[in-house]
């Protein structure tokens, strides 16, 4: 590489500027000095003794949607933040939030059993008792339902599970199936089931998973106690998330309402959780064969597949009623280009408790808003709008920011520059997800943070763990000094409707990797378990606040947006590279099956006292995709990318206006009104949840999902539909390059 002269009078310069000798991307010399002085003095303030109080505060009593603690939280958030002189209000919308009228699970037959459906309260811990406030353990989204048949385990509940079971001869159709918590998102579980015939879904948590085999269980360690359960929701996000009675549109007074029976991310079947307590005599109550290694859990007996010979009897029944949501909003007003806006967020809604979900990251972000409003009384004043949210009803299926983001579609389709959000936060390292234009912005402010535990830079310390897991390519793109990859986002948490419905650059922070923890969604997720077991001294509850605060500062102030379009451009090839990689493997596995089958491997194989007793079925070998759209359109961006990141870094921070606003409509143009094959609420076609896995991302959903579907027209029609779109965004990235003086060679 050829240094340009532009780049050493820059270097030059940044001497003069600053102490630290760098020159922030995005900034001109003298304003890069300015600012890197207010964010070390925004890093100095924020203190671990207000986070333990903030979350000590917020976490005192149960939160869900709907109670009354949830509604005092968000008045309590309200006062401290005008408290801080900020400006800030509550927004209210009303959502679909169903609670449990009745539940009941019980084993017939010879040893009938009752399942308890109750996590008990602790003496050591002084709020686990609120049993008046608490929500009881379900599923939030199940229908109703009322049913009675054989049970059958599937292990996790994925499509490949179910493959497995037909090879063992096992069908799950008029049955009630049983699942374990993991892997996929939960919502994905009974889907599936009920694609396959089942009536009635029982999801248990498995010590396996996050019970004894993993470390001692609550009290006496992190992990899930026997009667433990996890809530959560299983509305259909891939979907749509949201309030499930009004698509696309803020749940305002007065919107026309989707009646109930045509609500499509319900559960097609009654849906129950339990502990492994519960579950224990349930699954010894299998017949049938003995399941796969892979699929075992910790329990200490066999496990077979099923049916059970004896039914067990299933039946929920839930009020559907429509709940208050309660945002809090924050406007700090823009300067310089008050029309460009910086959103920062976390949830402040709970299943209980909530200390680790969400409250160790709203109580980061509430001391953030009070950095905000101290740094204000010092005379800085932001050059774009910041938002800082706390956002109700995540929980139940991202109510709250949905609801908002339809709400403000428009202006914030027009106006928004990135939105960063935050939820759950332990001890560990830094775990950042996002738009990969955003991938050099986050490897700068990693750089600037520092880790409470090992002192290195948080940025230092990710590269090394990464390193230590890399693929040997990896490890050498990690010590060449690279970008560290910002992973896709899926689902899990609020950027869902900023990033995969609007289009707008995303980021989602967070600490973890070292708190072992079995307590989520359950009664014990609370003050005494995070101050015994997680972030103890809230040290990295101070990196988060430290981090998410850097983040906007330096997004809010930059002269030129601080986004870098190559590593989005090397992203899309490797994205590209994974979609022939799949299509080449569907047509080696389907030619390799129908071998066997000519073969006859599964007659040699054939045991009559094993499982996998069934061979699989002969397949057509799959086509060739025709990829040439999509090469020509990443080569295209790859060109695009570099030409404009080389304008950017010679402009030395000094550029015209529109240069902003054409990198403010880079990620709206990765997105397409139509949607997705089969969900036009998902608009983004680069990212989206797996349709079948729910929180992990599929990158270029339209065809990767095609292809695993055996689609093949669709895939090759998605091919046309994504390189367009990666062509648009060739076209603006070489028209903003044309607005900057060429690069200097
Ligand atoms: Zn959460």
């Amino acid at each position: 590489m050829r240094v340009s002269i532009a780049a050493v009078c820059l270097l030059a310069l940044s001497a003069h500027a600053v102490d630290t000798g760098h020159v922030l991307r995005g900034y001109t010399p003298a304003h890069s000095a300015t600012e890197i002085g207010w964010e070390q003095k925004f890093r100095d303030i924020p203190d671990p003794a207000h986070l333990r109080e903030n979350m000590r505060r917020l976490s005192a009593r149960p939160h869900h949607v709907g109670s009354p603690y949830d509604k005092d939280n968000a008045e309590w958030l309200l006062a401290q933040l005008q408290s801080y002189g900020l400006d800030a209000h509550i927004e209210t919308f009303s959502t679909l939030f169903p609670t449990p009228k009745s539940r009941l699970l019980e084993l017939l037959g010879p040893k009938p059993f009752t399942a308890r459906l109750q996590e008990p309260a602790l003496a050591i811990d002084p709020t686990s008792g609120q049993t008046a406030e608490q929500l009881p353990t379900y599923n939030a989204y199940s229908r109703d339902g009322d049913v009675t048949a054989p049970l059958v385990y599937v292990n996790y509940g994925r499509p490949e599970d179910y493959d497995t079971l037909d090879r063992m001869g096992v069908s799950v159709k008029g049955a009630i199936v049983i699942a374990r918590y993991g892997m996929n998102w939960r919502g994905i579980k009974p889907k599936v089931a009920a694609e396959h015939g089942a009536i009635g879904c029982i999801i248990y948590s498995d010590p396996r998973d996050d019970g004894y085999f993993d470390g001692d269980v609550y009290p006496q360690g992190p992990m899930r106690p026997p009667e433990g359960a996890q809530r959560g929701s299983v509305m259909d996000i891939p979907n749509y998330p949201g309030d499930p009675q009004t698509p696309g549109v803020g749940a305002v007074e007065g919107v026309k309402l989707l009646p109930l029976d045509q609500v499509p991310t319900l559960t097609k079947i009654p849906v129950l959780p339990i502990s492994y307590a519960d579950a224990t005599p349930l699954l010894q109550a299998l017949a049938g064969p003995l399941v796969p290694e892979d699929w075992r859990g910790s329990l200490p007996f066999t496990y077979h597949a099923g049916p059970s010979t004896a039914n067990v009897h299933l039946a929920v029944a839930f009020n559907w009623d429509r709940k208050p949501l309660y945002d809090v909003i924050v406007r700090i007003p823009g300067t310089k280009y008050p029309d460009q806006w910086i959103i920062r967020a976390n949830h402040h809604d709970a299943w209980v408790n909530g200390a680790e979900d969400p409250v160790a990251g709203t109580s980061a972000e509430l001391e953030e808003a009070r950095v905000f409003g101290e740094l204000l009384r010092q005379g800085w004043k932001p050059d774009r709008t910041i938002f800082y949210c706390f956002w109700d009803g995540e929980e139940p299926g991202f109510l709250g920011s949905t609801e908002w983001a339809e709400a403000h579609a428009d202006e914030l389709r027009r106006f928004a520059v990135a939105y960063f959000n935050s939820d759950t936060n332990d001890r560990g390292y830094l775990d950042a997800s996002g738009s990969q234009s955003l991938e050099n912005f986050m490897t700068g402010i990693a750089a600037d943070i520092t880790d409470p535990e090992t002192h290195m830079s948080v940025g230092k310390r990710l590269r090394l763990v990464e390193i230590s897991q890399a693929s040997p390519q990896e490890r050498a793109s990690l010590r060449s000094g690279a970008d560290i990859p910002l992973p896709a986002l899926g689902s899990g948490s609020d950027w869902t409707v900023f990033l995969d419905h609007l289009g707008i650059a995303s980021v989602n922070i967070g600490y973890d990797g070292e708190a072992d923890q079995g307590i989520y969604h359950s009664i014990y997720d609370d003050f005494y378990w995070y101050t015994h077991f997680d972030d103890t001294n809230f040290t990295y509850g101070r990196a988060l606040a430290q981090t998410a605060g850097t983040m906007v500062l330096r997004m809010a102030d930059a002269d030129i947006l601080p986004f870098q379009f190559s590593d989005l451009a090397g992203t899309v090839h490797d994205y590209l590279a994974d979609l022939k990689a799949l299509a080449a493997k569907a047509q080696a596995d389907a030619r390799e099956r129908d071998r066997e089958i000519n073969e006859g491997v599964d007659k040699a194989l054939y045991d009559p006292k094993k499982p996998f007793m069934v061979p699989p079925p002969a397949e057509a070998v799959p086509p060739y995709l025709n990829f040439a759209p999509l090469d020509q359109a990443s080569d295209d961006l790859t060109e695009a990318a570099k030409a404009l990141d080389q304008a950017v870094s010679a402009a030395n921070g000094t550029a015209p206006d529109e240069i902003n606003l054409d990198i403010i409509r880079s990620e709206r143009l990765l997105t397409d009104p139509q949607g997705l094959p089969g969900r036009p609420w998902y608009q983004h076609l680069l990212y989206a949840p797996g349709w079948y896995t729910g929180y992990d991302a599929k990158t270029i959903p339209g065809v990767r999902e095609a292809i695993e579907a055996k689609k093949w027209d669709l895939a090759n029609e998605q091919i046309v539909r994504v390189s367009t779109a990666l062509e648009r965004e060739a076209a603006l990235l070489r028209q903003a390059a044309h607005t900057l003086p060429p690069a200097a060679e």
